[in-house]
């Protein structure tokens, strides 16, 4: 880490919190920052909420049919009722599920199993 005022060389005093403190080499100065992993986003983990928007996307953007509100809600009530029940009136295979699954870094095959045991 380098000193905004002269751009000596930082030594590190320590953390505290999120933050590194630093203290000038040459010119005495203290300043900190935060650490660089602390600007990375986090692993993003895969909700239901996610795949439910992205497969709608999907779809949208495939199928002629889905261009229908009313076919598309009706579709998405049932994609619903799959995951929150044991009722399997949805097939998650496809195209545009795997696409989906994929998007929002879903691992292996897009199952009931996996779909089920999305966190909200
Ligand atoms: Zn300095």
């Amino acid at each position: 880490m380098r000193c905004p005022a002269c751009s000596g060389e930082g030594i590190l005093l320590g953390s505290l919190g999120a933050r590194e403190h630093f203290r000038c080499r040459a010119c005495g100065a203290d300043f900190s920052s935060a650490p660089e992993h602390a600007d990375a986003p986090a692993a993003a983990r895969p909700t239901r909420s996610a795949f439910l928007e992205t497969y709608r996307a999907e779809l949208l953007a495939r199928y002629g049919w889905a261009g229908d509100p009313h076919r598309l809600s009706t579709f998405m009530a049932s994609v619903t009722t799959t995951l929150n029940t044991k009722t399997a009136s949805w097939n998650s295979t496809g195209e545009a599920v795997e696409a989906a699954w994929k998007k929002i870094g879903g691992k292996g095959k897009a199952t009931y199993k996996a779909l089920r045991a999305l966190e909200n």
